[in-house]
């Protein structure tokens, strides 16, 4: 059997290496000249470490990775904690904090190390019907292609046509800054706006700063963006954030976009993961996680024969999580009176993984 897989992302790395490990003659085709990510940072949930368990990353997570102690709730006005939600008795393997630099190299190792061919610099403009699609002048012909090329997935129409994205009032900045911080995921909150702040290895912290905007024309699009702006944009912050921001010394910003989870995400020979079947906000820092487990389920059931019901049982908990990450967008932002009743809420928030 032959399977395709479009796009280098951490969905397709992992899809590949899932796929190649049941037999499968992979070949992995990416567009850019090398498999590289942005410079930031990533929280792998457990739900999303034990697909890099299985896939034989164990041992490497555990070195590359940062394990969290907890997840905290912040006022972000006055930098006083709302709650903290330990983390160190989940079941599985530990929540961890990644240079996504590093998570790419990891499974583009596992990939390699199952047999998956890496194509370079070779991007699909369109696939059949069938799967069937032109590259470098030759047309490929797999028994399964799977779309794993993110938001602006050229597989996606294919199986559920045109969706239209939706501007989620959101633009959220990212930076990486020179800084210690306590191993701990830290939301500092204030009205229209929140800060992530969690640490990476190498003394570093990773920085995503959330605004409410009215208007923002290009999806997935990231722009450099003035260090001083976002400053300006977070001066209410506490101390603390303000600390953290005067060590930005290079910014990117993006517009949030959301679309539609897909309808269909396999039939006749083609599949669908990760963003291109559901972008999701990143207010549960479930994306990556979600891709991770759509790739082990759907190796899973293609091993078993079962692709056409792949879509059906992954459908209910991406929604679930989707829908959560945008009440997270609404709990973090509150404004006036609401505000202390939903910073009291944010205490009951759930976690995603069992307690031991
Ligand atoms: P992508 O990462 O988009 O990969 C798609 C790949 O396909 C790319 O390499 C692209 O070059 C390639 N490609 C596209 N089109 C073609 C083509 N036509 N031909 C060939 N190649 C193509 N998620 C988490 O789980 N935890 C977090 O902490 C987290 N934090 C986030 C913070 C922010 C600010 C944002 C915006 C997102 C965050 N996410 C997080 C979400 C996460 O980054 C994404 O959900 C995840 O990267 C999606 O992976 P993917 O492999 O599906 O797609």
């Amino acid at each position: 059997m032959t399977v395709a897989v479009i796009g280098g992302g951490i969905g397709g790395l992992a899809v590949a290496a899932a796929v190649a490990r049941r037999g499968a003659g992979v070949t992995l085709f990416e567009q850019a000249p090398e498999l590289t990510e942005i410079g930031a940072g990533i929280q792998i949930t457990p739900n999303g470490g034990r697909v890099l368990d299985a896939l034989g990353l164990a041992d490497e997570a555990a070195r590359r990775g940062i394990a969290a102690e907890a997840v905290e709730p912040m006022d972000g006005l006055t930098g006083k904690p709302v709650a903290r939600f330990d983390l160190t008795g989940l079941e599985g393997p530990p929540y961890r904090f990644f240079h996504r630099s590093d998570l790419i190299d990891m499974l583009a190792g596992a990939a390699r190390a199952a047999g998956v061919e890496i194509r370079l610099g070779a991007r699909i403009a369109e696939v059949a019907p069938d799967g069937s699609f032109a590259v470098d002048g030759e047309t490929v012909r797999p028994d399964l292609t799977v779309g794993a090329d993110g938001i602006r997935s050229v597989v996606r129409p294919v199986l559920n046509g045109a969706d239209t994205p939706f501007f989620t009032g959101q633009v959220a900045w990212r930076a990486v800054v020179a800084a210690e911080a306590p191993p701990a995921a830290r939301i500092w909150m204030a009205p229209g706006q929140h800060v992530v702040s969690y640490p990476l290895p190498g003394g570093r912290v990773n920085l995503v700063a959330v605004q409410e905007r009215r208007e923002w024309t290009e999806e997935g699009w990231h722009h450099a963006a003035d260090p001083g702006d976002l400053r300006h944009a977070f001066r209410h912050f506490s101390g603390r954030v303000r600390g953290l921001l005067s060590h930005v010394d290079r910014v990117r910003v993006w517009g949030l976009f959301r679309h539609p989870v897909a309808g269909t995400w396999a039939r006749d020979g083609l599949a669908l993961l990760g963003d291109a079947a559901h972008p999701t906000l990143p207010f549960l820092a479930q994306g990556a996680n979600l891709a991770l487990e759509d790739a082990w389920c759907l190796a899973r059931a293609w091993e078993e024969d079962r692709l056409d019901g792949y879509g059906a049982d992954r459908a209910p908990r991406v929604r679930r999580a989707v829908a959560a990450a945008e009440a997270n967008a609404r709990n973090y932002h509150l404004r006036g009176p609401a505000r202390l009743a939903g910073l009291g809420a944010v205490k009951a928030v759930g976690l995603l993984a069992p307690r031991r």
